[in-house]
């Protein structure tokens, strides 16, 4: 059921506390850690604790908690004092998408091109 944990998700474990992960911020309902495989020096996932596929389907169910998603990834851009920094939610495999728990990337701390790849 949509927002319950998943026994197969790696993000609903982040949360649960069964795999380690780097956190840097946590609130009721979001936990902000550090990318396994940072793509700029600050690259943070910013998640729901409740388990959505995407970010779309987050925003249907909860759009309470995809606003905390947003006000957190700026807390983060604060803490890490990014001048600027860029927060993306990949959707879909197509665009790059390999773990289907909602989950904001905030990257910064390097010039960050545009038209991303
Ligand atoms: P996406 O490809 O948009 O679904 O993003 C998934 C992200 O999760 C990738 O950037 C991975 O590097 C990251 N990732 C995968 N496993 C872990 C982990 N155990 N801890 C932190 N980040 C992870
Ligand atoms: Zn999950």
């Amino acid at each position: 059921m949509a927002g319950e944990p998943q026994d197969d998700c790696l993000f609903c474990k982040i949360v649960a506390g069964q795999i380690p992960a780097t956190i840097v911020r946590e609130t009721d309902t979001t936990v902000a850690f550090r990318d396994i495989n940072p793509q700029a020096p600050t690259h943070v996932l910013v998640i729901p604790k409740a388990h959505h596929k995407d970010a779309a389907a987050l925003a249907a169910a909860a759009p309470e908690v995809a606003a905390d998603l947003l006000r957190e990834a700026q807390a983060v851009a604060d803490q890490d004092q990014l001048e600027s920094h860029r927060i993306v939610f990949n959707t879909g495999s197509g665009a790059g998408q390999t773990v289907w728990h909602a989950h904001a990337h905030v990257l910064g701390g390097r010039g960050l091109h545009w038209p991303p790849g």
